[in-house]
């Protein structure tokens, strides 16, 4: 009986993640013997999944001989699914782009359309990075709307018309591996935590056109009973001036309808403002502009009393904020901060660490990418590529035996 924390998947995940270098090491950071660390590495190696090479420094004795992760031993296809547009990349299995394109596309168009675009893109992506479908070892595809994950289908997404309860993964059949359907904030959140992954407590809240926020618990993407776990758009709050406002959801004064990106083109717009889009009226607080300043200002309070509520409940390490509006970046952040910090406990906003995305144009992509990643080389997965333990036929090799779903 091997001890969960010692299995071959559990080693690979050490190396793949930079916390492990050697044998010696993983005998340290599983407790297991070195007999049995060394019985799974070789058989990771004879996978194709590890690789030896070079050495490492050594504490007296012969120095270590180093293991590193085969990120080559296949790839996965990441699609971050907007409402407007779509980006598809070929990744390896370390989440490096080998080749990406984006594409205008109307969400509304229904999934018969659109996934017939993803698909036609993923094969020239795939072609662009000298790839094969047969080189495929998993798919993750980010969408705009809930989506039940043991499934892919989503759950009566309001931006998505005709996409309710579409199996999304029989769309990728052509691929035979394992295909992955989350929604956008949940696979940007996952993008955040990075290829090394984190085991902090972390919000990552997306402010676009509506608003919604990725739960990570110890580095992990929580998505609670039916996966409709951080829906914080439609969270009720005061109305500005008293007057309700009707939200896309049909229920009065929803978070989104008061604060997103759609509230505050209106807001601009009922106030005067040279703005067509939400993205120029980002670009125009950027270049700081006073009357969109305070908009923003004012959207980033209403948004941090929500948040001072959710980390007085979560005590998270760190929020994030990701999507268009969160790229105007200090306005937002200022009028957040303000309203966290003013209302949380201190014991939960003492260390509490507020930022904007690095990156938010490339977590949906590289999210997609590690939640396809972790789930072809998680635990149970990863047992079925490597050879048989006991005598008889070999299991099949590293390409014929992922699972689909
Ligand atoms: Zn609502």
């Amino acid at each position: 009986m091997v001890h969960p924390s010692a299995s071959a998947g559990a080693l690979l995940h050490h190396v793949r993640t930079g916390r492990a270098h050697s044998r010696a090491e993983l005998v340290a950071l599983t407790g297991a013997s070195r007999n049995t660390v060394s019985a799974r590495v070789d058989q990771l190696i004879a996978a194709g999944l590890l690789e030896e090479g070079g050495r490492g420094w050594s504490t007296g004795g012969r120095p270590p001989t180093l293991l590193q992760f085969n990120a080559r031993a296949g790839c996965v296809l990441a699609v971050d699914l907007g409402v407007t547009s779509v980006d598809v990349a070929v990744t390896d299995l370390s989440a490096q782009v080998l080749a990406t394109v984006g594409h205008p596309i109307d969400i509304a168009e229904g999934p018969g359309p659109v996934l017939a675009e993803v698909d036609r893109l993923a094969q020239l992506v795939l072609a662009e990075a000298g790839r094969t479908p047969a080189d495929v070892c998993a798919v993750g595809i980010g969408v705009p709307g809930p989506v039940e994950f043991s499934t892919g289908r989503p759950v009566h997404p309001p931006i998505m018309p005709g996409w309710h309860d579409f199996p999304i993964p029989s769309a990728f059949a052509r691929y035979d591996c394992p295909v992955y359907a989350d929604n956008d904030v949940n696979v940007m959140a996952l993008g955040e935590m990075g290829v090394a992954g984190s085991v902090e407590d972390v919000l990552v809240v997306k402010v676009g056109t509506g608003i919604g926020c990725g739960i990570v618990v110890d580095g992990r993407v929580y998505r609670g009973a039916q996966g409709s776990a951080g829906d914080i758009g439609h969270i009720s709050v005061p109305a500005p001036g008293g007057r309700p406002v009707v939200c896309r959801c049909g229920n009065e004064n929803c978070l989104e309808a008061i604060a997103g990106g759609g509230a505050l083109l209106r807001d601009a717009q009922a106030a005067g403002l040279p703005v067509g889009s939400t993205r120029e009226l980002v670009e125009l607080a950027a270049r700081g502009d006073g009357p969109t300043l305070e908009l923003v200002r004012d959207a980033g309070r209403t948004i941090g009393t929500v948040l001072a509520s959710l980390v007085n409940f979560f005590n998270p390490h760190r929020i994030v904020m990701t999507g268009g509006v969160a790229q105007a970046g200090a306005p937002l952040l200022a009028g957040i901060r303000e309203a966290v910090y003013g209302r949380s406990l201190p014991l939960a906003a003492r260390a509490l660490d507020i930022t904007v995305s690095d990156a938010p144009d490339l977590s949906g992509r590289l999210g997609a990418a590690l939640m396809a990643i972790e789930g072809f080389l998680d635990e149970e997965s990863v047992t079925r590529l490597l050879p048989a333990d006991e005598p008889g036929p070999a299991r099949a090799a590293l390409r014929g035996s992922s699972p689909t779903r």
